[in-house]
Parts: structure tokens; C-alpha cells; sequence
């Protein structure tokens, strides 16, 4: 903050095409009374308007012209005009009152005859209203009781009772705090204004938030549902799946085992048959047995022969033995019985029986006479073809003997073999049967997996119709265990969890992002309400702090400030009194704005706070005279109460520098020396720059410029007196 004590603020004023300054002219301000001095019209009352204006005056009244563009020097007959005019002010900055790291700070403001006009501070540009504030810590302003312009000596008293409170808060120092309060007023407008709309966007946007909650809620709801079921339908699946495969698992244990053991019977009946085909096929005996009984017949055929042959032999030794029945040679044997035949042929065809009987007389005839026609033939002795004959049917009888038991032989052997190969048909049939045992426990088997693997299918196709993937269903740990009782449990769970589904039923999903979006939105704008109301309220705190602080700094001050006007109004009218007084129910005060300008402070906040609204009403009574009001006090005299109130102020709270412009003007001798022997008190304190004509204020002075203004019409600068 700024020291009070520090005087010698202002160390240097640089003009540039500012008004009749046409080229650069450099006041320097190492004094604590600055006299200004030099004929009518020469140029001094430019030094405070530049003052004023580097300052951030804006008002061309303020400034003695119409708009910005009369500020630069316009020329003259022998003078070229300018295109910019510029102004530096470089204050002491020691005591770094100024954010910048630096002895002093040159605060500058240029305009150019496009009307663009920028503030810097070492050159570095900078807003006013984030100067403003600056100035206003180091007590500097352009409007007030600091800067008294020409012909506004009596400003005090001709000021409105809110103005005069805001000189005593300017020589306070707490323009600063009223240029806070008024940022931060705005601001809560803005606030306030910001908070109103969204509050609007939130009641238009609330019935839709409402509906989207409602659904949100069933929607959750069904999300959690939704999960459930789902961990459901995956443990239930899942565990089913798994025992599914574990049931496999164990139907399909055996099968190996099963299946080589089949494969090894398999084996051995195929050796078996092998073996058993072999046996059958084998045709050796029976061979054998053909043979021998080929052989027997064989000698059976030639026994007989012999027999027939031996029987005729002993025929022949029978008929031998007896006579003979005939003797005809047998053509004429076959003769007569071909001629027999034909005659008993033609017995046949006679037609009587006499005839029959007659003829059948003549053959019986002719039959007897053919026999009883015999011839004697020799005897041959036959006994030895007999016996050879015999012994041959002996030794051919011998061998069939021997054949029949060499037979008998192989056919025992046969049959003996047949029961062999019989048994091991029978046992090859029990192997066969167990087989076929086999593969009926293998078909079984096979016939459990399939059934299991159908049920697993199915329950994939299910899983599936859930839509969802097998393979996740294949790949899923079984981690629930579920009894009978507990798996239909779960099946009567599911389905109700799914009727609650369907019950709740979908929502359009562009509806829903859009409910989303306005809920989005509902919820930002709530933020935002949440920041704007806490921003208020922070402000509102603010605020009533820095009302707080001007209300309790004023008040302190007051009433000292009151006295000393009441010890200098006597001293300048010779006697009377006088006081400030507090007035109630004024407008709020005028404030400089952002852009400079002064706004009337509207703000609802700042009314309701009557304190703020306190003016100051001059209560007065002059020595000798029945005056009350200022309105009755001549011009001088009102020059006199608003010096008595200057010098108050300065008392009090000394500023740091005071420009005065001629405001002694108006005095006469006496209280002329009165004044300058006040600037020469205070300048203990305050730095005075003071525009004069005024011998004895000349006489106060420690430096003074002497102002002329030539044939040119530009202003020039003589230093007239240095300090010391
Ligand atoms: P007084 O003692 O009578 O009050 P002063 O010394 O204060 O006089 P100023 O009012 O500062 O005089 O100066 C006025 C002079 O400045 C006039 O001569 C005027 O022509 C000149 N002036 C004002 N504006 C410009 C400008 N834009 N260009 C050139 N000269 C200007």
C-alpha cells in the first residue's frame, strides 16, 4: 500500500503534440511546490488537462475540447499540425506501489488522428479499468478535489452532497475500495443476471429431467436386473454346460478300455475262425476215407465179378453134374422163341376161343418137340477155376476186412476231431457272444454320448437364442454349484427376471441421448448455478466488506475532518464555524467505469445498503452575517469554504500530489498569502503543482516553469526558479 508520508509521486511530465505542446517538452518535478506560471492563453491550463488526461479522463469537458482528436496539437500558420499526442507521467515507484519491479513507472497514454487511443505502463498496454484501480491505491485520480481545474476553486462547495462524500473518500484513499465495490457490484449484476437465465433454462428444461429421471430409474433398474440375469443365465449355463461335460466325461471313461478289450476278443476270434476254417477245410480223413471206401468198393465191385464168375463156375458144375435141360444152340434157341412169339402174337388176333385153343395146341406141339431135340456136349473138370476163383474172393475179402477197419480208423479219428471242433465252435460262439455284449455296451456308450452331446447342443442353442456366443459358453468356468433344487430355483428366477424385462420394456434410444443430453445440460447449467450463486455470494461478501471498510474508514475520519474545515473556515473568514455534516437517502455514488465513463451504480444490491447512500451537507455560519446556506456566499467566499475544506482534507490525510489550477484566483491578498503559506505547511506532505498568477503563491513555490507561447502558437517552457 502507499505510505502517506511518501511525498514526490510525481517525478516527471512529458508532453508530445499534446494541445499547443507541438513538440516534446519535459517538466521535471523534483520539488514539493511546483509553480506553473505565464501570460493567458500560453499553455499552462494544457499541463493539467494532460494531467487529467494520462490519468484516464475521458470526458472532453474535463478536458477543455470536443473529442480526442482536439488533443493533438492541430497546428499553426508556422507550425505543422501532429499525428499523435502523447503524454508521459513518471511516478516514483520505490516503494512499489505499482506491480513492476522498477524505481519508477512511466504511465503513458497516446492518441493518433484515427482516434485509437491506448493507456501502457512502462510501456506495457494496459486497460483502464485494470489501471484504474492502480491509480487508485496511489490516490490518483482524474476527477475530484486532487485535480482542481481552472474556475473550480469553489468545487467543494458547488459539488452535490454525494460528490463532496466522494472528494472526502478520494483524500481517504478509498476510491480504491469504491472502485472494487462497483467491479464487484457489476459483477454480482452479471451474476444476478446469469443466475436468472439458468434458472429460466432450468425450469424449461425440468419436466423434461423429471420424465428422463423416471425412465433413468426404470432404466437402472432394468440394468440391474438385466445383470443379474445375466450373472444368473452364465452360472446356470455355465454349471449345466460343465456338468454336461463332466456326465460325458464319465460315460465316455470305459469306452477306451471297452473298446480294446473288443478289439482284443475281435482278435481272437478272427485267429480262432482262422484256426477253426483251417480245421474245417481240412479234408485229409475224409480223403482218406473216400479212398478206403473207394478201395472197399472197389474190391467189392471185383468180388462180385468173382462171385458172379465162381457162381457160374459152380453152375456149370451143377449142370455138369445133372443133365442138361436142352441142347439147342442159342441163335436157334432166339430162332424159336422169335418164331414162339410171333405165333402166340397171332393167338391174339384170332377171334374165337377155338380158334385160340387150337392154335395155342400147335404151340404147346411145336414147343415140346423144339425140347425134346437134344445134343450130348463133352464134360470139362471146372474145380481148379473154382478154387482159384475162391481164393482170389478170400484175399479180396481179406483186404476189404482190412480196408472196413482202416476206415473205421479214419472215421473215429474224424469224429473224435468233430468234437473237438465242435467245443471250440461252442466257445468261439460264447466269444462271439461276449462281442456282441461288447458292442452293445459300446453302442451304449456311444448312444449316452450322443444323448449328452444333444443336451449339450441344445443348451448352446439356448445359450445362443440369449444371444450370446457358444464358444463363450464352452470357454466359461463352472464357479456356482447348483443342487436340483437350487437349478430350478434359478430357472423360476430367470423367468421372472425376464418378465420383469419385458415389463419395463425398451426406450427409443434417440429420445433416450436426447433425455440424456437435456439431463447433460440440466446438470452443467446446475453447476453453473451453483458457481454464479457461491461467485454472488462471495460477492456479496466482498461487497458488504468493502462497504464495510469505506463506512468504518469514513466514519473514523469524519468527524477530524469535520473539525479541521471548522479550524480553517475560521481561520479564513476570521471567525464563524462551520461542520460537514452527514445526510441520508442520497443517489448511490457515481462511479468511473470500466471503459473510463461514469455509469450510475444500479445495483439493487448497493441500494439496499442506506449507509452508502450518506452525502455531505455544508452546516455554516459566518462571522457577522446571517448567512445559513452556501448558496448565499459570493464567489470568493465560496472559494474560501472549499479551501477551508482542502486544507481540511489535506490535514487529515494528506495525498501524495495536488494539482490546483488557479484556484486563487479568486482571493484576496490576505487569504492569498493565507494559501501559500498552507501549500508551503503541507508540502511537508503533499507535493503541489499549482497554476498561478499569484505573486505570493509564485513566492511558495520551489521550482517554477514559466510558460510562453510564441508567434508559432506553441507552447514553451522556461524554468524560472530551482529549488534551494
Ligand atoms: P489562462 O492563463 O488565460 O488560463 P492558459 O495559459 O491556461 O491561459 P491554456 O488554456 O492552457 O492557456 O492554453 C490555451 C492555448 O492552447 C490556446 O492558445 C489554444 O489555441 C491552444 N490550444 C488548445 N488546443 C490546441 C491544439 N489542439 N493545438 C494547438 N493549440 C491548441
Amino acid at each position: 500500500m502507499t505510505d502517506p508520508t511518501k511525498i514526490n509521486l510525481l517525478n516527471r511530465l512529458e508532453l508530445q503534440g499534446f494541445k499547443s505542446f507541438a513538440g516534446k517538452t519535459v517538466f521535471e518535478f523534483p520539488a514539493k511546490v511546483v509553480g506553473v506560471v505565464g501570460p493567458n492563453g500560453s499553455g499552462k491550463s494544457n499541463i493539467i488537462d494532460a494531467i487529467r488526461w494520462v490519468l484516464g479522463e475521458r470526458e472532453a469537458k474535463q478536458l477543455r475540447g470536443e473529442g480526442l482528436e482536439n488533443l493533438i496539437f492541430a497546428g499553426t500558420p508556422k507550425k505543422p499540425a501532429q499525428g499523435f499526442a502523447r503524454v508521459d507521467l513518471v511516478l516514483d515507484n520505490a516503494n512499489r506501489a505499482f506491480p513492476v519491479d522498477a524505481e519508477e513507472v512511466v504511465l503513458s497514454r497516446r492518441v493518433d488522428r484515427s482516434g485509437t487511443s491506448e493507456f501502457s505502463l512502462n510501456d506495457a498496454e494496459i486497460r483502464l479499468k485494470d489501471l484504474l484501480p492502480l491509480l487508485a491505491r496511489v490516490r490518483l485520480g482524474a476527477r475530484g478535489i486532487m485535480i482542481i481545474g481552472q474556475g473550480q476553486s469553489d468545487i467543494f462547495v458547488m459539488s452535490s452532497p454525494r460528490e463532496r462524500r466522494e472528494m472526502i473518500e478520494e483524500f481517504l484513499g478509498l476510491r480504491e475500495f469504491r472502485i472494487k465495490k462497483g467491479q464487484a457490484e457489476r459483477r454480482l449484476e452479471n451474476s444476478i443476471i446469469n443466475i436468472d437465465k439458468i434458472k429460466a433454462m432450468l425450469e424449461e428444461l425440468a419436466p423434461q429431467v423429471r420424465i428422463f429421471k423416471k425412465q433413468k430409474t426404470r432404466l437402472e433398474k432394468r440394468s440391474e436386473i438385466e445383470l443379474e440375469l445375466e450373472g444368473l443365465e452364465s452360472s446356470y449355463y455355465a454349471f449345466r454346460y460343465s456338468r454336461l461335460g463332466r456326465e460325458l466325461q464319465t460315460v465316455m471313461l470305459p469306452i477306451a478300455g471297452l473298446k480294446e478289450e473288443r478289439n482284443g476278443l475281435e482278435g481272437e476270434i478272427q485267429k480262432e475262425e482262422k484256426i477253426l476254417n483251417a480245421l474245417y477245410q481240412n479234408d485229409d480223413d475224409y480223403a482218406k476215407v473216400k479212398e478206403i471206401r473207394a478201395k472197399i468198393n472197389a474190391h467189392l465191385d471185383a468180388e462180385s465179378v468173382k462171385q458172379r464168375e465162381l457162381s457160374r463156375i459152380e453152375a456149370k458144375m451143377e449142370i455138369q453134374k445133372e443133365v442138361p435141360l436142352y441142347t439147342h444152340k442159342p441163335e436157334e434157341f432166339k430162332k424159336f422163341i422169335t418164331g414162339l412169339k410171333d405165333e402166340i402174337e397171332a393167338v391174339l388176333g384170332l377171334d374165337t376161343v377155338a380158334e385160340m385153343k387150337s392154335h395155342l395146341k400147335n404151340i404147346v406141339a411145336s414147343v415140346q418137340s423144339f425140347f425134346s431135340n437134344r445134343s450130348e456136349e463133352p464134360k470139362i473138370d471146372l474145380s481148379g477155376d473154382w478154387k482159384s476163383l475162391a481164393d482170389e474172393i478170400k484175399g479180396i475179402r481179406v483186404q476189404i476186412d482190412d480196408l472196413r477197419k482202416a476206415e473205421d480208423d479214419v472215421s473215429r479219428k474224424t469224429r473224435e476231431s468233430n468234437k473237438e471242433f465242435r467245443e471250440k465252435v461252442g466257445k468261439l460262439n460264447e466269444k462271439k457272444n461276449d462281442l456282441y455284449a461288447m458292442d452293445r455296451k459300446i453302442q451304449s456308450v456311444v448312444l449316452q454320448k450322443e444323448t449328452i452331446e444333444m443336451r449339450r447342443e441344445e443348451l448352446e442353442r439356448e445359450w445362443a437364442a440369449l444371444g450370446k456366443s457358444a464358444e463363450a459358453l464352452k470357454r466359461m468356468p463352472s464357479g456356482e454349484e447348483f443342487s436340483d433344487e437350487t437349478l430350478h430355483e434359478a430357472e423360476s428366477r430367470m423367468m421372472r427376471l425376464r418378465g420383469e424385462i419385458s415389463a419395463i420394456g425398451e426406450m427409443d434410444q434417440s429420445v433416450f441421448r436426447e433425455f440424456e443430453e437435456s439431463e447433460k445440460r440440466y446438470e452443467f447449467l446446475e453447476a453453473q448455478l451453483a458457481d454464479l450463486e457461491k461467485a454472488a455470494a462471495d460477492l456479496k461478501v466482498l461487497i458488504r466488506d468493502l462497504d464495510q471498510r469505506i463506512k468504518n474508514d469514513f466514519k473514523t475520519s469524519f468527524r477530524a475532518i469535520s473539525d479541521a474545515f471548522n479550524e480553517y473556515f475560521k481561520l479564513m473568514f476570521g471567525g464563524g464555524k462551520a461542520r460537514l455534516v452527514l445526510e441520508e437517502k442520497v443517489k448511490p455514488p457515481m462511479i468511473i467505469g470500466e471503459e473510463g465513463a461514469e455509469e450510475e451504480s444500479s445495483s439493487a444490491e448497493a441500494a439496499e445498503d442506506k449507509e452508502e447512500e450518506l452525502g455531505v451537507s455544508i452546516d455554516l455560519s459566518l462571522p457577522r452575517k446571517k448567512i445559513t446556506g452556501v448558496g448565499m456566499l459570493s464567489g470568493g467566499e465560496k472559494t474560501l469554504v472549499s479551501l477551508a475544506a482542502l486544507f481540511a482534507l489535506i490535514s487529515i490525510s494528506p495525498p501524495p500530489f495536488l494539482v490546483l489550477d488557479e484556484i486563487d484566483a479568486a482571493l484576496d491578498e490576505e487569504n492569498a498569502r493565507r494559501f501559500s503559506d498552507l501549500i508551503k505547511q503541507f508540502s511537508t506532505k503533499t507535493q503541489f503543482i499549482v497554476v498561478t498568477h499569484n505573486r505570493s503563491t509564485m513566492e511558495a513555490a520551489d521550482v517554477l516553469y514559466g510558460i510562453t507561447m510564441g508567434d508559432d502558437g506553441v507552447s514553451k517552457v522556461l524554468s524560472l526558479k530551482l529549488e534551494g
